[in-house]
């Protein structure tokens, strides 16, 4: 199988890797790439949003199989033309998509399918804001309407705050807040069956503690010894399966990986978001607990041939990332800074997996973005994981360098509910 995956990140440089380590998988190309992934695939310049000049070198590629990572793509279209042209593709089209690209048909597909998720409303104008914001109460959450890299959502006791970012954006979702800790539960669909994958949490704020502003994520770990026991059932029924059913009826369909971001309170399972492709960092710490070869996986969800699977294996073990960011990030990152002890860290058993970076003239790789790597490792246990990650991190310098310290450190250490 000739596979071409699209994006530049470390979800991309996971999925990858896996896919480099599938047997039936005898190509295997990536667009545009990055210096990580350039180890695993043959890298090719393409404009991601661009719909035929995707699908023109998937053909050039001759790909049996193009699978999108990043949600701009997904939302701008790109799947359609490969579709058109016969070529399998993991990732929903346009309207599907919508589910990420805009929270408010969120919200609108969960009331229609009965699920769970925050009380909201859609504000477009300062007035309707105030009166969403007194009605909620504090913590305030105001949401972006549309794509905003992870950092659209403000949460805030700051209603000043909170009507700020509310006039920076055009349309806005406010809703309850949802107390509880969170998880993200990735499912592989055709658009009619739903394969959940194994729970994991990610750390959306930049700093130690929760404290900070919001980023695309930090870091993860899986598996989740704290979470309920019938959990993934629970939001294969409640969640999934209704989502995938309801766009299925709406004419819709989604196939590819659905996303939930929830929350566990005191009151039950809700939706704080979805998302329409592979989450990252937590496709890092799925990914390197998946036994099954990926590659029959998504071709299986693209192919509308789910079904007929075997159930998927996993590893007992468990698996932590952290994610090494550039200096001003999330706000305003430095970039172009060479990254040293790449290589130490991979001795010492860490995979490192590249999100932001780029190759030097001479071979070098420099950070290229906000998020440069997410240091990977699996063990025993979470805290087995979490040392051999850490001690892959420790390895590595590049100027101005961050990364939070303790991720996956309560969950390691036994406590409940982190
Ligand atoms: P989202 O982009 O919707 O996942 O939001 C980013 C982060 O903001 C989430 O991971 C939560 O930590 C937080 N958040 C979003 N919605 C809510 C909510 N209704 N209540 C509490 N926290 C929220």
């Amino acid at each position: 199988m000739k596979v071409l995956v699209i994006g530049t990140g470390a979800r991309e440089h996971a999925l990858c890797r896996s896919l480099s380590q599938d047997p039936a998988v005898s190509e295997l190309h990536c667009a545009p790439g990055n210096a990580g992934i350039a180890r695993v695939a043959a890298l090719h310049p393409v404009d991601q949003l661009d719909g035929a000049a995707v699908t023109a070198l998937a053909r050039e590629l001759g790909a049996d199989l193009v699978v999108v990572g990043p949600e701009a793509p997904l939302v701008a279209g790109v799947a359609e033309p490969l579709r058109a042209a016969g070529i399998p593709v993991f990732g929903p089209g346009k309207e599907a998509a919508q589910l990420e690209g805009s929270k408010a048909f969120a919200k609108d597909v969960m009331a229609a399918a009965g699920v769970p998720t925050a009380r909201s409303y859609v504000c477009t104008t300062p007035e309707e804001a105030a009166a969403a914001l007194d009605a909620f109460g504090a913590p305030y959450v105001v949401k972006d309407d549309g794509l905003a890299a992870g950092k659209g959502v403000v949460v805030t006791e700051d209603r000043v705050a909170a009507l700020e970012h509310a006039a920076a954006c055009e349309r806005v979702v406010i809703e309850e807040y949802l107390d509880g800790p969170e998880v993200s539960l990735f499912a592989i669909t055709d658009g009619t069956t739903v394969l959940p994958l194994v729970p994991a949490q990610d750390f959306k704020r930049a700093l130690d503690g929760d404290r900070g502003p919001n980023t695309g994520g930090m870091g993860a770990y899986s598996p989740l010894p704290w979470a309920p026991e019938g959990l993934v059932a629970e939001v294969l029924e409640s969640v999934l399966q209704p989502t995938v059913d309801e766009l299925r009826h709406r004419g819709t369909p989604f196939s590819g990986l659905l996303y939930a971001g929830l929350a566990l309170t005191s009151r039950g399972t809700r939706v704080i978001e979805f998302n329409a492709r592979f989450g990252d960092p937590e496709t890092q710490v799925v990914l390197a607990r998946l036994r099954t070869p990926l590659a029959g996986v998504l071709l299986a969800a693209a192919d509308g041939t789910l079904g007929e699977l075997e159930p998927l294996r996993w590893s007992e073990e468990a698996a932590v990332t952290v994610v090494m960011a550039s200096e001003g990030y999330p706000a305003s990152p430095r970039t172009g800074d060479p990254i040293e002890g790449l290589d130490a860290a991979e001795a010492d058993g860490a995979s490192v997996l590249h999100a932001g970076t780029r190759s030097g003239p001479a071979g070098e790789v420099l950070t290229a973005g906000g998020r440069v790597l997410s240091v990977t490792a699996v063990g025993a246990d979470l805290a087995e994981a979490r040392a051999k990650a850490y001690a892959g991190v420790a390895e590595i310098s590049f100027k101005g360098a961050q990364h939070r310290t303790d991720i996956a450190a309560a969950a390691a250490a036994g406590q409940q509910l982190p």
